[in-house]
């Protein structure tokens, strides 16, 4: 089922061919975020999942995680918390490496914005292998907070991504708004 609320949120992602390597269909959301109609949809229904969570903080995934999860923050009255690629944030951290096609990444957070109490719902745009997901909830969960669910923009079916994260989740919900 195809609600209106989905449609506009997909006519405003622009496909981008070859982006940033050849075989690799990119997924543009500037034009979503250029429309604040389609903008305000988006957090709408990404505060509806919040709230649905029981969530008590919103944890954004660099880059876009951070566009898309800041405004859900303040909507839904939570505290915000980025996690970064590797090097950036300054004070103590914890980190989590994980495999990339080619390579390794690692993400970030600041040790003291996670407590034992706290119940996270994570924010991203786009799910594709699920390895970034995957590793921010192991990161979470390190930090001693409770992952209640991860709410995506998009999910990519193609390449898998849910079953790696669904297994991370261990039961809590993995929320797509759109799934090609
Ligand atoms: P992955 O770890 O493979 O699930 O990749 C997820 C991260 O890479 C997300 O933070 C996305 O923003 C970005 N990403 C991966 N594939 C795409 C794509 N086709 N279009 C836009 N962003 C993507």
């Amino acid at each position: 089922e195809t609600t209106d609320a989905a449609a506009l949120l997909l006519s405003r992602i622009r496909d981008v061919e070859d982006h940033p390597e050849p075989g690799v269909m990119f997924k543009d959301i500037t034009p979503l975020l250029a429309d604040p109609k389609a903008f305000a949809v988006l957090s709408d229904a990404l505060a509806v999942i919040a709230g649905a969570t029981g969530a008590t903080k919103i944890v954004g995934l660099e880059a876009r995680g951070f566009i898309l999860g800041a405004p859900v923050a303040v909507q839904a009255g939570l505290g915000f918390i980025p996690v970064r690629k590797a090097g950036k944030l300054p004070g103590a951290t914890l980190s989590q490496a994980y495999d990339l096609e080619y390579g390794s990444a690692e993400i970030e957070v600041h040790a003291e914005d996670l407590t034992t109490t706290d119940r996270v719902l994570v924010i991203d745009d786009v799910l594709a292998t699920g390895g970034t997901a995957e590793a921010s909830v192991r990161l979470i969960r390190r930090a001693g907070a409770e992952v209640v669910g991860l709410a995506v923009l998009m999910e990519l079916g193609f390449l898998g991504g849910r079953a790696r994260v669904e297994s991370a989740l261990a039961g809590a919900p993995l929320e797509a708004l759109l799934r090609l």
